[in-house]
């Protein structure tokens, strides 16, 4: 009887990297996954706290599994990522008892640890490796693929751990850890196992991305790094997020710019479009030295797809700086704006200090004027796409659709008989909304019937 579990995952692109890992690791043991938590023998919920809303829905969760773990007192139930983070557990373990395992983000070993100490590795595969070597084999970086992605196209792969800023909003740091740089030769070998599996496009990510390597104390860095993932035999895209703005250098752009593998694609997130409100954030850069980063980016690429990241109703926003921030969009007309209201987090600076007082109603006004606008900004820049042709690498079929990205990370959609997952084909856009474009292979043209009049 193969052995089953369940993984839930909410949050960031780090949490789905650790997720995939996790689920690795349970299927080279012997256990196979299954679509509800109910069914599973273990069950693991992968967290988030970065806003309220995220922690509530895994408080949701664990009401939810309390009265499966109820009726079945050998069902494993394990508590996972940020809202564990490096310290919580003890503090968890009095508010859900029922939880028999703890993992800070990142870290597996407490789960594998737990089941290996039951003996609850498949036996054929216990026998094969010795308990010992499995439980060793299972923390290698260099596992098949998941049941479920196996044939994925795209995969993310962590390179920096943890954060050590101290942005005022951000319960990161406390719940990750300090930062630290996964050794190169590390990321490379997972890299190559994935592209092996069929992997085309990886995402590196860090908190901090563009500050890799810093902490090996020189030697390497995110340029280098970028260049070696790029050589790797296979991989056709790589892209890297989140990238503070304070550490993006010329050489990091020059990479970039000068390969046709790494994605012209910058994720620099500034949060707020006043000095004042940056200032309180303990971001370390002004709206004015953004604005010239912005400026450096596109003259090494004049047409990269630059996204951030804005908070709406930070304590003591007044209206008059949230226009600031509004009107900055407008300048700047990014490719992405990833938008939130500000949620008080425990024991952030902000929450020690400064009061939540932008009321619930405000910020959902100010959050739906930058949605509206940078909505109207996307339908209009996506329009100069139509009749272009672009290189989309196909992720998978949808609603009877191939479905893929451009290099600059556009959603495209279109029908084809010959086309399969991984291929990058080129498509001739038809049509283009904000978020997605449609159209049709280049060469499909080309192969239609010559009409004789
Ligand atoms: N390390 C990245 C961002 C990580 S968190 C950086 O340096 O910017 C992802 C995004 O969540 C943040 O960019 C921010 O916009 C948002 N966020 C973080 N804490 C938040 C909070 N307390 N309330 C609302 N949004 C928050």
């Amino acid at each position: 009887m193969p052995r089953t579990y369940h993984i839930w995952t909410i949050g960031c692109q780090m949490n789905e990297a650790d997720s995939r890992r996790l689920a690795q690791q349970l299927e080279f043991a012997g256990f196979q996954p299954v679509d509800r938590a109910e069914a599973a023998e273990v069950v693991v919920l992968n967290t988030c706290v970065v806003r309220q809303q995220a922690e509530d829905k895994a408080v949701g969760r664990l009401g939810a599994l309390k009265a499966v773990k109820a009726a079945r007192p050998d069902m494993t139930v394990a508590l996972m990522g940020c809202m564990v983070g490096m310290k919580e557990a003890p503090a968890l373990k009095k508010r859900f008892p029922f939880v028999d395992v703890f993992m800070p983000p990142s870290d597996t070993a407490p789960l594998l640890d737990f089941l290996h100490d039951r003996g609850l590795f498949d036996e054929i595969r216990r026998a094969e490796a010795g308990a010992r070597a499995l439980r060793d084999a299972v923390q290698d970086e260099d596992l098949p693929l998941p049941i479920r992605e196996q044939g994925a196209v795209t995969a993310h792969v962590p390179v920096v751990l943890g954060c050590s800023h101290a942005c005022t909003f951000c319960v990161i740091p406390y719940r990750r850890g300090a930062e630290r740089s996964r050794p190169m030769p590390d990321i490379l070998r997972e890299v190559e196992s994935l592209a092996a599996q069929g992997v085309r496009e990886v995402m590196l990510l860090g908190q901090i991305v563009d500050r890799y390597g810093t902490d090996f104390g020189g030697g390497t860095d995110l340029s280098a790094l970028l260049r070696a993932v790029a050589a790797i035999d296979g991989i056709r895209r790589v892209r890297f997020l989140t990238s503070h703005p304070n550490y993006m250098t010329d050489e990091i752009l020059e990479t970039v710019a000068s390969s046709d593998i790494i994605c012209p694609q910058i994720e620099v997130p500034i949060q707020a479009g006043n000095d004042e409100v940056l200032d309180r954030m303990r971001r370390g850069y002004t709206v004015d030295q953004y604005r010239r980063l912005i400026a450096r980016i596109r003259s090494f690429m004049p047409d990269a797809a630059i996204h951030t990241d804005i908070i709406v109703g930070f304590p003591g926003e007044t209206p008059e700086q949230f226009e600031d921030t509004v009107r900055l969009i407008e300048e700047l007309r990014l490719e992405k704006v990833h938008l939130s209201k500000y949620s008080e987090r425990p024991k952030t600076i902000a929450a020690r200090r400064m009061p939540d007082d932008v009321p619930e109603q405000e910020k959902q006004e100010r959050w739906q004027r930058i949605e509206d606008l940078q909505t109207r900004i996307l339908d209009e820049k996506n329009r100069r796409l139509r009749g272009q042709t672009v290189s989309v690498l196909v992720e998978d079929h949808y609603k009877g659709k191939w479905r893929g990205r451009t290099p600059h990370g556009k959603l495209v959609f279109f029908e084809d008989a010959r086309t399969q997952r991984g291929d990058e084909t080129l498509v001739r856009i038809d049509w283009t909304g904000p978020y997605s474009m449609i159209g049709v292979p280049a060469d499909a043209r080309r192969d239609l019937p010559l009409l004789v009049v």
